[in-house]
């Protein structure tokens, strides 16, 4: 069964053909961080323009590498994101997915991007059994920050989420600080990977309630970086730039790594995987492997995967296609983060 994933959330125009909902026949992403680039960030309007421009191109490459006839197809479904992400380019990916899926005569079905996201990790080693359920999944990237539980495909129970700003966005702009250019994450990770972190050693946050395990805060250690590295930097070391990075990286990644260890303590479940850009940090992975020493099944989806990418999209569509789920041809977009059930608490629907 083959099924043909669209993304358009944010920033990359991407396509993709998977087989059973774990062998990826063809991947294509099209990034607009170029862009962007100039702006320091992801502009909403210039984003859903160049959405509408790469689409078509995007698509056809997708359905050609996979070696799929875009009229006779064979396909047995339309999988497309429509939530969470920015309206206009939500728009652009979801009208194209209704189009195809009615011209092509296909079932059609909206996912969510979150829930994409800690899908990848089905989509790894597609030879071997998947990564069982439930696990715990990690999501960081520029927009989001929060650890879940991902129990069955589509379902995420929320453990935490970001305060603030969102780790992708504190080392986006720790990295215009540093006039180091957008996006910030693979600049810093390399120049971090040249520094030495015991040169500053920047306080993790207090969150306000005591039994705030989850939670996290990234706008204090980004204003500590931009207006307190006096109060904090080790007067042995050079305020190299890679010493900045490293240290702020070694903050922004702890306290990633301490949210993820009180969920696998709590939950008792030995399972976790990551998704978003900063997933593809290789400090962030290290510290994910290592906990392979305590007898935690890793499963980190390759870089290609944990960004925005079709892929996941075509994997949960099939698993959603196959249970029966179907989305009408009203299906709208929706910008913000679904009302995911917060462990502990009743669902936000109730
Ligand atoms: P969304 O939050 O909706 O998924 P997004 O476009 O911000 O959207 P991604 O494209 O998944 O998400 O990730 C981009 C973010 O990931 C940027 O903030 C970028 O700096 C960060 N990033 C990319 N590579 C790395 C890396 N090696 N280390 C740290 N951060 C990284
Ligand atoms: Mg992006
Ligand atoms: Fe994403």
């Amino acid at each position: 069964m083959l099924v043909l994933g669209i993304e358009s959330s944010c920033d990359e125009t991407s396509a993709a053909v998977v087989r059973d909902g774990r062998t990826i026949e063809s991947l294509v992403v099209a990034s607009q961080s170029d862009i962007h680039a100039r702006h320091h960030g992801v502009v909403p309007e210039i984003a859903s323009r160049a959405h509408v421009e790469q689409i078509l191109p995007v698509v056809s490459r997708a359905l050609h590498e996979a070696g799929v006839d875009p009229v006779h197809s064979g396909l047995s479904g339309v999988a497309v994101t429509n939530r969470p992400g920015l309206s206009g380019s939500l728009a652009v990916g979801v009208s194209f997915a209704k189009a195809y899926a009615l011209g092509a005569e296909l079932p059609f079905v909206a996912v969510d991007h979150m829930a994409a996201h800690a899908y990848a990790a089905q989509l790894v080693n597609p030879e071997e059994p998947p990564l069982a359920y439930p696990y715990i999944v990690l999501l960081v990237s520029g927009g989001h920050t929060i650890i879940a539980v991902s129990r069955s495909p589509g379902e995420l129970e929320i453990l935490g989420t970001t305060i603030d700003d969102a780790c992708g966005e504190a080392y986006d702009k720790v990295s215009a600080y540093l006039g180091t250019g957008y996006p910030g994450g693979p600049v810093i990770d390399d120049l971090a990977r040249r520094g030495d972190s015991r040169a500053c050693r920047f306080p993790q946050p207090k969150l306000n309630r005591n039994d705030n395990r989850y939670d996290f805060s990234y706008s204090g250690l980004k204003t500590a970086v931009v207006h307190q590295l006096d109060r904090f930097w080790n007067d042995e070391y050079p305020r190299t730039r890679e010493n900045i990075a490293a240290a702020f990286q070694k903050a922004a990644i702890d306290m990633l790594m301490t949210r993820v260890e009180n969920a696998l303590e709590d939950t008792s479940i030995a399972r976790v995987t990551a998704g978003g850009g900063v997933a593809s940090n290789g400090y962030l992975r290290e510290r994910l492997l290592a906990l392979a020493d305590q007898g935690v099944e890793v499963v980190l989806p390759p870089p290609l995967l944990c960004m925005d990418n079709a892929a996941m999209v075509a994997g949960l569509g099939h698993q959603m296609l196959s249970a029966g789920v179907r989305s009408g041809l009203d299906a709208g977009v929706t910008a913000r983060v679904a009302s995911f059930r917060r462990r502990g608490r009743p669902h936000p629907s109730q």
